[in-house]
């Protein structure tokens, strides 16, 4: 079996990297950046949580953790995953509801770990908090931080041992479609057959020719110079009320807040001014000491997440398609779920059970009308 994928993302990778691992030897990348890292995948932060707010998610996390236990074994390379926690922060009682309710789930979904805390356990948790107003939080010892770009070096460095083919700077254009068959990739080289087909265009998911509902979504991050302020072991701490968060990578503090985007480049990594001010003011206000570091211009940056419709990965088979498979959509957590993701994708093409039911996640549940349904946590 043949198989061609475009995308040599991080899922791109997982999912070239599990396929190899069954003895699908037969596989091409494309990707249309001259390097791995093109897209999204080293613009991640590096989050990884199982505190989730759908049983799936939370599936796919427990999955993907497992193997990024086991992620140095399998590759020889380090995941950079660090348990250093996930801490949520509620100010008012609607947030702290959430956060009961998505900790409720994640028990009954075999996440034991994230535990309800009221205002003073947030504070011994994360002594740098200054902010009165916490009701309360939930915090998961065993979420933390994981590397982006190492998780992709390691599967596509692995995939190419077992003899799958990365073909960079090639940029696909359009499927070629023969009844209810993909028969091609039309790329500016010429066109690539295979047998199967996989969707791993990230935030350009949408952009080859056939109906896909994923679409980009600007996010913005803030960085500051060096410092020792803050240390790395600081759990991600996230307000819940207004999503604003900050984490400390390679003695930088990141400051974060999702919200809508001022200039549609993508990759425009001059953040206007205001946003700036505004996560800086949002950090006086409840961590003073991180809003106490200057904020250093040229190490900002900007990235695109990719939207489903229903904040959920789309995985499986595209609607009226024997041979196009989606790895799309996963809306802002493609990196933690990649291993997960790459795996199970892999084991459907293969023709093997799927390790955990990805049904939710099939692609057609939109034209179905049952997208996944669920509050947000972030
Ligand atoms: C600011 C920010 C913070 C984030 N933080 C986190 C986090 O903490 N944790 C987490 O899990 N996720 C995080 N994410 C999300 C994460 O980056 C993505 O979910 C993940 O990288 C998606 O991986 P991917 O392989 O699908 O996409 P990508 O890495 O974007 O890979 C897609 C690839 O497809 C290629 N491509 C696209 N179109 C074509 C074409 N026509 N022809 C050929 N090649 C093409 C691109 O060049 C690219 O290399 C964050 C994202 C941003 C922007």
């Amino acid at each position: 079996m043949r198989v061609a994928i475009v995308g040599a993302g991080v899922v791109g990778a997982s999912v070239a990297y599990h396929l190899a691992a069954r003895g699908i030897h037969d596989v091409v990348v494309l990707d249309r950046a001259d390097e791995p890292g093109g897209g999204s995948t080293p613009r991640a932060t590096g989050g990884f949580r199982v505190q989730f707010e759908t049983a799936i998610n939370i599936a796919l996390s427990l999955l993907a953790r497992e193997k990024l236990l086991r992620f140095e074994e399998e590759l020889g390379v380090d995941s950079g995953y660090r348990p250093h926690g996930y801490l949520f922060l509620a100010r008012s009682e609607a947030a702290m509801d959430a956060l009961r309710i998505a900790n409720a789930l994640q028990h009954a979904n075999g996440a034991s770990e994230p535990q309800l805390i009221d205002a003073d356990e947030a504070r011994r948790i994360n002594p740098a908090i200054e902010d009165d107003a916490i009701a309360g939080g939930a915090y998961g010892p065993r979420d933390g931080f994981i590397r982006a770009m190492q998780i992709l070096g390691g599967y596509t460095d692995a995939a190419k041992r077992f003899g799958v083919h990365f073909d960079y700077g090639v940029e696909a254009v359009r499927w070629r479609v023969d009844g209810d068959r993909v028969i091609a990739i039309e790329t500016r080289y010429g066109a690539i057959e295979a047998d199967v087909f996989v969707n791993a265009a990230g935030a350009w998911a949408s952009t080859l020719g056939i109906d896909n509902p994923v679409r980009p979504l600007r996010r913005q991050v803030a960085c500051t110079i060096e410092t020792d302020a803050l240390p790395e072991t600081m759990p991600m701490t996230i307000w819940l009320d207004d999503g604003f968060h900050l984490r400390v990578r390679d003695r930088r503090i990141l400051l974060l807040r999702p919200d809508e985007p001022r200039t549609t480049d993508p990759f425009d990594d001059n953040l206007d001014d205001t946003w700036i001010a505004d996560v800086v003011e949002r950090a006086r206000a409840r961590v003073p000491i991180a809003a106490s570091v200057a904020i250093d211009r040229d190490k900002c940056w900007a990235g695109l997440y990719e939207m489903s419709p229903d904040r959920h990965a789309l995985l499986g088979r595209a609607p009226g398609f024997a041979n196009l498979y989606l790895a799309n959509g996963s809306s802002g957590h493609g990196v933690m779920h990649a291993p997960a993701l790459g795996q199970l994708l892999a084991q459907l093409i293969a023709g093997e059970e799927p390790s955990i039911d990805i049904h939710p996640l099939r692609p057609s549940r939109f034209a179905e009308g049952e997208p996944i349904a669920g509050p947000e946590l972030l």
